[in-house]
């Protein structure tokens, strides 16, 4: 495989089996990321803004100037005394003045905001040599360049003075305005923002510190649900080993039982020891259908059936266990709709639920009905016994969960059949449900949907 493409699919391996990495990464890395760049998007736009703002600021103050110059334009001290009340006023303007052409590259300063300056030539940089033939092509307008001087930006702008009557240029006005303090305010909060995201980075990374520690319980989520899956295969491993040695124990009681001659005393013993095997089987048997079933393992074969005569058997197999114990067992066997089940599971749901049934009934009786309601066949098994809390109710699907009373104290079981049942009745696409009081008696319900016959040609 191409060593790349397998690097690749490590990582994707590695950060699918530990999302909180590609979490924490996303965190440190994607939300500062987004707050710089928000942050330069805003100081660009504003940036933009201000140039605009300023660039049109010095616009107007030359129109406004051009306006009133043009009458004047041969009186330089008038000139000059408006341009000092112009400057006074607005701080950063730091040079204003009116020069006229003298030869093809130089000018003569005519006004300006120092005297001393009047009267000296002007020879243009290349930046402002443009501004001035741009000045003198469209005279109407003002043309302004940005430049740096020890590290401060200027704007600097021209416009020609034009003659009213031949519209030519007789003269330029020249303008800079500093932009420091502009400069030193966008600084300032260009500083505050940078101070605001660095605080918001180290919240994150305090965050994530406590996050690491998330990390930590994650991992050991991961371990843990690995050594949960080794438990599951060791108790399932060790239930089917210790299959064997009880079926040799059930052989050798049962032939005890059947061969020789035994004490009262002794069969009671043997009593014992087959009841207690009978029991051990049981438990097997269910540890064995949770792994299964937890693992998806149990396979189903469905069959369209009508189950009567599966309920039948089932209540038929414990006729003479509920008789024993005092308990009447009823069903009126009718013919149902057919549904789509395992026969074997179903067998199996039922001998829980009637078996279950007559186990806790001391007394009265264990009725199967069965009936069709809408397009469900509904199983109900009904009993007179010791019923079931409201609260109980709740948990009595769960694994291993059990009701605690004083009567149930006495009696064996693992709480995991009604678990099996659930799990069993879902899988066949079915329902199961529980109506129960407390000392009056339980039912519990089974709906499967009736299958709908297909129409017939
Ligand atoms: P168990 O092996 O304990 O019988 P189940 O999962 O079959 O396990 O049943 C769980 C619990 O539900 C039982 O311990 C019992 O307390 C209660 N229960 C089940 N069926 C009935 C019933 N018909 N009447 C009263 N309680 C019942």
């Amino acid at each position: 495989m191409n060593p790349l493409f397998n690097i690749f699919l490590r990582g994707f391996l590695f950060a699918q089996n530990n999302p909180q990495i590609i979490y924490t990464l996303f965190l440190v890395v994607m939300i500062p990321s987004a707050f710089f760049f928000t942050s330069e998007q805003f100081l660009r736009i504003a940036r933009e803004n201000q140039d605009l703002f300023e660039r049109n600021r010095i616009g107007i103050l030359q129109d406004v100037f051009v306006l009133f110059a043009k009458e004047h334009v041969d009186d330089a001290s008038y000139l000059s005394t408006h341009i000092q009340s112009i400057v006074e006023q607005n701080e950063t303007v730091t040079r204003l003045q009116v020069m006229r052409k003298n030869t093809s590259s130089e000018f003569i300063i005519v006004a300006s905001k120092d005297d001393v300056d009047v009267g000296t030539p002007f020879v243009p940089d290349p930046l402002s040599s443009a501004l001035f033939s741009n000045a003198t092509g469209r005279p109407g307008e003002s043309f302004a360049a940005k430049f740096f001087t020890d590290g401060v930006r200027y704007w600097r702008s021209v416009r020609a003075i034009t003659d009213a009557s031949s519209a030519m240029p007789v003269a330029y006005v020249l303008t800079d305005v500093s932009m420091a303090e502009a400069d030193a305010v966008a600084r300032k909060n260009i500083r505050s923002a940078y101070l605001v995201l660095a605080l918001i980075i180290f919240l994150i990374i305090v965050l994530l510190a406590r996050q690491a520690r998330i990390i930590d319980y994650a991992t050991l989520y991961q371990k843990l649900k690995e050594v949960d899956h080794m438990k599951d295969d060791f108790v399932s491993m060790a239930a089917h080993e210790l299959r064997s040695p009880l079926s040799i124990i059930r052989g050798y009681t049962e032939m005890l039982a059947d061969g020789e001659k035994l004490s009262p005393g002794g069969q009671t013993n043997l009593k014992h020891i087959d009841d207690a095997a009978v029991h051990l089987n049981h438990l097997i048997g269910d540890i064995l259908d949770v792994a299964k079933l937890q693992e998806g393992r149990m396979s189903f074969r469905f069959e369209s059936r009508d189950v009567s005569k599966d309920i039948a058997e089932v209540v038929e197999s414990f006729m003479r266990v509920a008789s024993d114990k005092g308990l009447k067992l009823s069903y009126e066997n009718i013919s149902l709709p057919l549904i789509s089940i395992d026969p074997d599971r179903f067998h199996q749901v039922m001998i829980n639920l009637v078996g279950n049934a007559i186990k806790y009934t001391p007394s009265g009786e264990v009725r199967v009905i069965t009936s069709q309601e809408k397009e469900s066949v509904v199983v109900r098994v009904s009993d007179t016994g010791m019923g079931i809390s409201a609260e109980d109710q709740q948990k009595l699907f769960q694994k291993f969960y059990r009701v605690k009373s004083e009567e149930t104290s006495t009696i064996t079981g693992t709480g995991l059949g009604l678990w099996i049942t659930s799990q069993m009745v879902k899988t066949m696409h079915g329902d199961i449900a529980v109506e129960s009081i407390k000392g009056k008696g339980t039912d519990f319900i089974l709906r499967f949907p009736v299958i709908k016959e297909s129409p017939t040609a």
